[in-house]
């Protein structure tokens, strides 16, 4: 029996990698998209556009060796060990060749991030983009996509249930005047994110971030879920998510974490530090949301303020006018209302720190810059959760699994919408593990049915 399309995909994000892939192997796909302002409005959209690759020609041209094994290594350390292991090493093995095939296949102008380090990668391996952002990301799929005769993309529709057979599924979408619509294909792919945008299941599943921001996209309303549970998928991972602490307030832009990276610290409104800001920038939203009005501000001066505006993020935040500069410590803690003297006390520690050796009590030992005082620059931030990391449980495949580990033929998962490689928590996030499940488990899925179906 023939079926309208060979593959569907649910979610224009991250799900497009899936897509596009499977099309270049000769699939007939269709994405369907549920919200018509995708472009600007999904997590890869909103992204910073940090992939991690493992090995890549990027890192060879720098004199710099990493393996999928060390990359594995690196997110057992994060995780204490709690990753999902199979899943660890299939996305640590296909990030080199995703990010090459973003550079030759999609055409995106690919470049290792060497400004800094993110905590927990031991070697230098964020690829990204110029200026950093994930719309440029998506446009490029989105080209890539436009050229393909065999993939079409269905918006505004949004997909509300599979049914059919494992021989061949039907897919039941929405459209915007309530109509629905039945779809039959050899397999789905859903990519519709995690819950994020679903503050119900945040708070049953992320109690401990019910009362952060949310700065994510509004269709994460965990629709995966909703429909893998339906067809008795199993789930895991719920409580893991990524969560951020330089989120500026109250303009809502991304201020960063590499202002931190590059010696800026962090203090609450007593005017004091609170941990080591270099363990990660995830956990530190919950560290932020426990600190007086869930607030607080980061501290950096000019220098750092200049290596930062590689990021469009960052240069957003200046264009909204959330940095307020001051010639010493004491104006800049007048700027912000913070008790002028433990301020100042704040940053007497950490010049100590920076240039006497002195020891940090929280442990922090990265100190690249002392900080200059007379041209000190402050932003008012804010604790966000930007995404859930958990989802339906897929094998390396990317395909879904009932609880007894067996396959449900035709449906896979990828991004937010599948179980993550952060492990539980905030704190096993490393710099890409949002964009690497997403990109890299649709990637995958696309080469798993195109195999499927003999092609
Ligand atoms: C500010 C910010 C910065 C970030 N920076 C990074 C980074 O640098 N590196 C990194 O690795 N991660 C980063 N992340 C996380 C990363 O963006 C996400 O993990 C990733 O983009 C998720 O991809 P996805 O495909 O699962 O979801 P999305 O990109 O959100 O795509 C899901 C799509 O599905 C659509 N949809 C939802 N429900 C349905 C439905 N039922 N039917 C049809 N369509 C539907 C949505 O409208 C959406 O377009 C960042 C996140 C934020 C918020």
């Amino acid at each position: 029996m023939g079926t309208d399309v060979d593959f569907v995909v649910a979610g224009a994000g991250g799900g497009l990698a899936g897509a596009i892939r499977a099309a270049e192997l000769g699939a007939r796909v269709l994405v369907i998209e549920t919200n018509s302002h995708f472009r600007s409005g999904n997590n890869t959209s909103m992204s910073t556009a940090m992939i991690p690759g493992a090995g890549t020609r990027w890192q060879r041209e720098l004199g710099l060796e990493d393996t999928p094994k060390t990359f594995v290594d690196d997110m057992l350390r994060k995780t204490h060990g709690t990753v999902d292991l199979p899943l660890a090493e299939a996305l640590a093995g296909i990030s080199a060749p995703l990010v090459t095939w973003l550079a030759d296949s999609i055409g995106l102008p690919i470049e290792l991030t060497t400004d800094f380090a993110y905590p927990g990668h031991s070697v230098l391996r964020c690829h990204t983009i110029p200026h950093r952002t994930g719309s440029a990301l998506l446009k490029g799929l989105l080209d890539r996509a436009s050229q393909l005769p065999n993939l079409d993309i269905m918006v505004p529709a949004r997909v509300v249930d599979i049914a059919g057979s494992p021989a061949a599924r039907i897919v039941v979408i929405e459209h915007p005047d309530g109509s629905l619509e039945e779809i039959s294909t050899s397999a789905i792919l859903l990519a519709t994110n995690g819950f994020g945008g679903n503050a119900e299941l945040v708070k049953l599943h992320i109690p401990e971030m019910a009362d952060a921001h949310y700065h994510g996209s509004a269709e994460s309303r965990g629709d995966a879920l909703t429909i893998g549970s339906r067809l008795g998928a199993d789930s895991g991972f719920l409580n893991a998510y990524q969560g951020h602490a330089a989120l500026s307030y109250p303009q809502a832009t991304l201020v960063g974490w590499a202002t931190v990276l590059h010696g800026g610290i962090l203090v609450n409104l007593d005017g004091e530090r609170f941990g080591d800001e270099t363990t990660g920038y995830s956990e530190f939203g919950h560290m932020e949301l426990l600190q007086p009005e869930h607030a607080g501000v980061l501290v950096f001066d000019r220098q750092i303020h200049d290596a930062c505006l590689l990021f469009d993020d960052f240069r957003q935040t200046v264009d909204a006018g959330a940095l307020r500069w001051a010639t010493s410590p004491s104006a800049l803690a007048e700027q912000f209302g913070l008790p002028k003297q433990t301020f100042i006390n704040t940053l007497d520690q950490v010049h100590m720190y920076a240039t006497a050796n002195s020891a940090c009590p929280f442990g922090r030992t990265s100190w690249p810059h002392d900080l200059d005082r007379s041209d000190l620059v402050g932003v008012r931030v804010t604790a966000a959760i930007f995404h859930t990391q958990g989802g339906l449980r897929v094998d390396q495949h990317a395909r879904v699994q009932r609880p007894d580990g067996v396959v449900i033929d035709g449906v896979y998962a990828s991004g937010g919408s599948a179980i993550g490689i952060s492990g539980f928590g905030a704190s096993g996030y490393l710099a890409g593990n949002g964009l690497l499940p997403a990109l890299g488990l649709a990637y995958l899925a696309g080469e798993d049915i195109v195999t499927r179906l003999g092609r």
